[in-house]
């Protein structure tokens, strides 16, 4: 859990009066230390998180993809535990088709609960395979 910012003259960590400068925020280089590294350690579990979601998304299209299926269904990708609420990039084309992205490989909904595969093109940033 995030420790909570107060504006007082006790350390955030071990809630020990300081004494020294109005701005101080801890008692010492360890409670500032400590302080910091459990900040940095939450935010290291969610990348961890959202990168290991983003992982299966792209493994569960790409398992698709090298099966020769160019067309997949929703309730396929969510039985495989596919996530549809997070993507890498999403690119909308000229016609107004939205295609979401797991790193190089996406999907674009075809309608009827279906969609198309897409991967991306390596060479050319800008330009997409559809
Ligand atoms: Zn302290």
């Amino acid at each position: 859990m995030l420790l909570k910012e107060k504006i007082s003259n006790h350390c955030l960590v071990c809630d020990e009066k300081i004494t020294g400068r109005r701005d101080k925020k801890f008692c010492d280089d360890h409670c500032r230390a400590s302080y910091h590294h459990q900040i940095n350690e939450e935010s290291n579990t969610l990348i961890r998180k959202m990168n290991n979601r983003l992982k299966k998304n792209r493994s569960i299209l790409k398992k698709i993809d090298d099966s020769g299926e160019a067309i997949c269904s929703s309730k396929q990708l969510s039985l495989s535990g596919f996530d549809f609420s997070i993507h890498t990039s999403i690119y909308i084309n000229e016609l107004g088709a939205t295609f979401y992205y797991c790193y190089d490989i996406g999907y674009v909904s075809i309608g009827n609960d279906h969609y198309s595969l897409v991967k991306r093109n390596r060479n050319f940033k800008e330009k997409w395979e559809v």
